[in-house]
């Protein structure tokens, strides 16, 4: 497991993963739409690594029903994933099994990303969770009252139905989107206070703002705990997801050619990490691929 604290401004209570390994779920917008959501994750668990952008993948395998044209993927040199700076051969870097031999840094410089530069450039992004909300309003009059939870229903691995707050990770820029969340903390210093609108202003462009600070509604009160819980039933943690799409397997299924498929590459495997590859893509591409997986695996719409 890499060690996070490097990557955050400090210590999270990470969720138990150990069932129910939900599929990601990622943050995404259309251009020109607006969403509300409620930061999860508070400004020290946000987590910055290196991310390579819509790099163009392998062939699928034989027989599979979708398979996404490219990907991102955490660069699996990041320092995340070091054990330490100098304690490999001759000094250099030590890292974990797997990891410090970016399959994308060695072989795929050649390769153009959609801005022209190679896609073995990685660019820092910041993961955090943030809660789904909806805007509650006056019946008659329309004025804005307040905001709840977007909730979902979600099946645990025992078969028990839960109906859970609607949790996304966003894996975005700091300069075009956590940037807005952490200024609009400079009294509170948090930003799981306040609900945001978010407006989808360009292909990377956001117009972020802040609503009224809720005192009844943040880290320690009762209500937050719908999603400490929601946390822990699915496992879902930013940790988790930047761990998987670091992998070697992920890295051997999308990337590197010599490694085999396995199962469940024929059925369905892409669909989880094809999501969070859709932002970064180009737009009628992403929302083709979004159709195309959603109408293969049932997944639900991000709008
Ligand atoms: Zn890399």
């Amino acid at each position: 497991m890499p060690d996070f604290s490097k990557s955050k401004g400090g210590e999270v209570a990470e969720a138990s993963a150990k069932t129910g390994r939900d599929t990601a779920d990622f943050f995404t917008l259309k251009e020109g739409a607006v969403c509300f959501v409620r930061p999860v994750s508070d400004i020290r668990d946000l987590i910055t690594v290196q991310v390579h952008m819509g790099v163009p993948t392998r062939p699928g395998p034989k027989g599979a029903k979708s398979w996404p044209q490219q990907m991102s993927a955490v660069c699996q040199n990041d320092t995340v994933f070091m054990i330490s700076e100098n304690g490999g051969p001759d000094g250099t870097p030590l890292y974990e099994d797997g990891y410090g031999k970016c399959y994308i840094h060695l072989n795929m410089q050649e390769v153009k990303g959609k801005f022209g530069g190679s896609v073995a450039t990685p660019r820092p992004q910041t993961w955090g969770l943030l809660a789904m909300r909806e805007p509650v309003k006056e019946e008659g009059t329309g004025k804005l009252l307040g905001f709840r939870d977007i909730t979902k229903n979600w099946t645990d691995p025992e078969g028990r139905a839960h109906r859970i707050p609607r949790i996304v990770v966003a894996s975005q820029s700091y300069s075009n989107f956590w940037g807005a969340f952490i200024s609009s903390a400079f009294m509170t210093g948090s930003i799981c206070c306040f609900d945001y609108q978010v407006k989808r202003t360009g292909s990377a462009e956001y117009e972020i703002s802040a609503g009224r600070e809720t005192t009844d509604h943040q880290p320690g009160t009762e209500s937050w705990n719908a999603y400490l819980q929601a946390v822990e039933l699915t496992g879902m943690t930013a940790e988790r997801i930047i761990s998987d799409q670091s992998s070697p397997r992920y890295y051997g299924r999308f990337f590197d050619p010599s490694v085999p498929f396995d199962d469940e590459d024929q059925d369905g495997g892409a669909a989880e990490a094809a999501a969070s590859a859709a932002d970064e893509i180009d737009k009628a591409q992403a929302d083709a691929l979004r159709e195309k997986m959603a109408a293969s695996f049932g997944m639900t719409q991000p709008t």
